[in-house]
């Protein structure tokens, strides 16, 4: 059992708080802190737990601290809770510079603790049923639309939204990036609202994205295209369809799924539509659980402070990209 604090009760820290006494198998939940005492009272009043006057008697009393306070101050706790000994969970985004982020991963491999960064699809039903299915896309198009929600437009949306999908597609692709092109719109807020970036990676595959924090449904999609298949992710509904072609007379076509026969240029083929089953996962309990594994077996965090700086660095070409191009937009007459 290891000895959890959490930092920050705000709208997501309260479900954090929820999924690690879920997780009652590997965590004992030692006490809270948040910069609002108040709000802190009311949390310990509320679920019975122990609510520290500060930080640092929180970190002195664990083993692993879970960082759920606003991406500006992401650097500042996670950089004291690693100087205090502790391992950690940090949400997403890592930080909000990049010169952070290389400060936390020096400071993590002085201090040999583990940091996992909470980039929680990887942990999303409609992925984790993909299980054996080989995937290799050559394109990849991601749609993650919001309804406005003041919460979060402290950071762009590249930040607040994009880089869940951002850290999806460099796990997928599995290749360097070699180009960038972006363009967004601010509407309601001070940085972009929504935007739409084409990467280029080195091994020839490409993925085209938008996020939107101001549209009036909410949809987190994404579609794989590859040689023979087509896999298409709702994260939202948190369902998966895999298609396949085989040749006709190929060996080994699952036998789960429906079959359509096709005549095609290469000859006779069959379509074979998939619904792998998935079934009902608690992400945030699964990724918190995932950490003390990793602790436990002396193992690299599932999703590790290397793989949050990747997905943050790719955020700052988005949001440098999108800069370039609004400076060389024409300006509207006042
Ligand atoms: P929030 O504003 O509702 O809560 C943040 C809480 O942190 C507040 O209670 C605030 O008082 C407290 N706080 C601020 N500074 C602090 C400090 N220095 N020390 C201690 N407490 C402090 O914000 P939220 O929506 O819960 O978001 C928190 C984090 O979670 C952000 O980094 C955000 O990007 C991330 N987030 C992730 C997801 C996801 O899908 N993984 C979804 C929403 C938010």
């Amino acid at each position: 059992m290891l000895k959890i604090g959490l930092i920050g009760v705000g709208h997501l820290g309260k479900i954090h708080l929820k999924c690690i006494r879920l997780a009652r198998e590997v965590y004992d939940l030692v006490g809270v802190y948040d910069a609002d005492a108040e709000l802190a009272a009311r949390i310990a009043e509320e679920y019975k737990v122990r609510a520290f006057g500060s930080a640092a008697e929180l970190i002195a009393a664990a083993e692993v601290i879970d960082v759920v306070t606003p991406t500006s101050t992401h650097f500042r706790v996670v950089k004291q809770a690693l100087e205090g000994n502790c391992h950690v969970f940090v949400e997403k985004p890592l930080t909000e510079t990049l010169e952070e982020a290389k400060e936390l991963i020096e400071l993590s491999r002085r201090a040999k603790k583990l940091v996992q960064v909470g980039h929680v699809e990887r942990f999303n039903p409609a992925l984790l049923a993909l299980g054996e299915v080989s995937v290799q896309p050559y394109f990849i198009e991601a749609h993650r639309l919001a309804m406005f929600n003041p919460r979060g437009t402290d950071v762009s949306v590249v930040l607040d939204l994009m880089i869940h999908d951002l850290d999806i597609v460099l796990k997928l692709a599995d290749s360097e990036v070699s180009e960038v092109r972006a363009s967004g719109v601010a509407v309601l807020s001070e940085t972009p609202d929504i935007v739409n970036a084409r990467i280029e990676f080195c091994n020839g595959a490409v993925a085209n994205l938008t996020a939107s924090r101001i549209s009036l449904k909410n949809m987190r999609k994404v579609r794989l295209f590859q040689r023979d298949a087509y896999i298409s992710l709702d994260l939202l509904e948190k369902e998966s369809q895999v298609i396949r072609l085989f040749d006709a007379d190929a060996t080994g076509i699952p036998e789960r799924g429906q079959q359509f026969p096709l005549e095609t240029p290469r000859g006779h083929r069959i379509i074979h539509v998939d619904q792998p089953p998935s079934g009902p996962v608690n992400a945030i309990q699964m990724e918190l659980e995932s950490l003390a594994h990793s602790i436990r077996e002396g193992k690299p965090a599932a999703v590790s402070i290397e793989d949050g700086y990747r997905a943050l660095s790719l955020a700052q070409r988005i949001s440098d990209a999108v800069a370039e191009n609004q400076r060389r937009l024409p300006h509207p007459q006042s």
